[in-house]
């Protein structure tokens, strides 16, 4: 499949045409950021790291019947992947509390959420990407009534799959953040499913082995990153 032209350049990933429509190529590059971008670094060898667990991820949850827009790993950075015209929406899902959660509600960290939280949020870096209602992505037309409802029940079946994988890694599933995107009319999970856009604890304690760590300052972000993929591979 040869990389055509460019089709959407994101913080962290890019997104190329193929010389079929139906598909394009999703390449990771070694940029992290957060906080909208407000902080950001390059960690070498970090496109690679997630392109190898997104991958791994994508092809356990199609074994469990979980579809996405994945098709195989390409390269070291670069995955095949169906295309699709993407919702404005990162729809959230959450076992435990954390992050964001605990400062708009006062909560305390590690709470256990049953049954799961699914939120939406407005992907939109100017306004920071704020919290919606079913009624403001109504009011916004970011989806239709019946999509939304299948984002939702896609992401919750999603939640009970990735636990399992990463639970059979010996690791909790805090949250998660998912995307979709409409292909042939129907709502699909696309972007990626890694230590960037999940928490993932080590089982039983609140050792983070994602993002956190480069938000926080709190430990070598690659180190977790590799150890996430090695549980992958080898079970923990
Ligand atoms: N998340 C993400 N991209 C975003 C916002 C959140 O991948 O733009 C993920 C994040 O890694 C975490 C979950 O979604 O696993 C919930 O994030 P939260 O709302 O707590 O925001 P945070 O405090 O992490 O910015």
């Amino acid at each position: 499949m040869n990389r055509g032209d460019l089709l959407h350049r994101g913080k962290v990933k890019s997104v190329w045409l193929t010389d079929d429509p139906g598909f394009c190529i999703a390449e990771f590059s070694d940029t992290i950021t957060a906080g909208d971008g407000a902080k950001r670094d390059e960690l070498a060898g970090k496109g690679a790291l997630l392109n190898s667990i997104s991958s791994i991820i994508f092809e356990r949850l199609a074994e469990k019947g979980v579809d996405s827009h994945f098709v195989r790993k390409l390269s070291d950075t670069e995955m095949l992947v169906r295309r699709a015209e993407l919702f404005a929406l990162e729809v959230v899902v959450r076992n435990r509390s954390a992050g964001s959660l605990c400062r708009r509600l006062g909560l305390e960290p590690n709470m256990e959420i049953k049954p799961p939280l699914v939120e939406f949020f407005y992907k939109n870096d100017e306004l920071g990407d704020p919290l919606l209602t079913k009624d403001h992505i109504r009011m916004l037309n970011l989806a239709e009534e019946s999509q939304v409802a299948d984002m939702e029940r896609q992401a919750l079946a999603v939640n009970q799959a990735l636990q399992q994988i990463f639970g059979a890694a010996g690791l909790d599933l805090v949250d998660f953040k998912l995307e979709f995107g409409l292909a042939d009319g129907k709502v699909l999970l696309i972007d990626e499913i890694s230590p960037d856009t999940c928490r993932l604890w080590v089982k039983g304690t609140t050792e983070g082995l994602d993002k956190d760590r480069f938000r926080q300052d709190s430990g070598d972000v690659l180190a977790g990153y590799r150890e996430v993929l090695r549980r992958l591979e080898e079970g923990a």
